[in-house]
């Protein structure tokens, strides 16, 4: 795969779980619960590649790029993506995304999340980052302890093939 160019996804109000996996992952992808299919692709114009269970669009001639999701499962589901793609583990950047609205988290001061995060956590850490658009904040941990676990059994099975 071309490390050079960054991949983005559009995801499909219905691939929520995937959307989220991806952003863990560090790709940037675009999702909108209350979006419709064709706003969903309009989103994926800029060169996103759309993530879509619809079979219309399947079955259509459309002009970018997509990738028909089979699977119910959204772990599943994220091996279809990486394994369309070819996407290997130093592809990604995990846990260097907000999951929650996309934006790319950057390190902050310790002092200055002071009482913005558990008292305990806040004394047992030292490294945190924010993200600039929603003001989460993250530390080592706080994407949840399964997230690498997860990761680690993705990738092993290309690792492994
Ligand atoms: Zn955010």
């Amino acid at each position: 795969m071309n490390n050079e160019s960054e991949i983005c996804f559009a995801a499909e109000p219905t691939l929520g779980k995937l959307a989220k996996w991806l952003r863990i992952l560090g790709f940037d992808t675009s999702y909108e619960p209350g979006f419709s299919t064709k706003k969903t692709m309009d989103s994926g114009r800029k060169n996103r590649i759309l993530l879509t269970r619809t079979e219309r669009v399947r079955d259509g001639k459309l002009p970018q790029e997509f990738i028909f999701i089979t699977p119910n499962i959204p772990f599943e589901q994220l091996r279809e993506v990486i394994d369309t793609l070819g996407i290997i583990y130093t592809d990604t950047r995990p846990f260097s995304r907000c999951i929650r609205c996309n934006t790319r988290i950057q390190p902050v001061d310790k002092e200055s999340v002071r009482g913005n995060v558990p008292d305990f956590i806040w004394q047992t850490r030292d490294i945190f980052q924010i993200c600039g658009r929603c003001r989460r904040i993250y530390w080592p941990g706080s994407h949840t302890e399964r997230s690498h676990d997860i990761i680690m059994r993705l990738f092993d099975r290309y690792d492994n093939r």
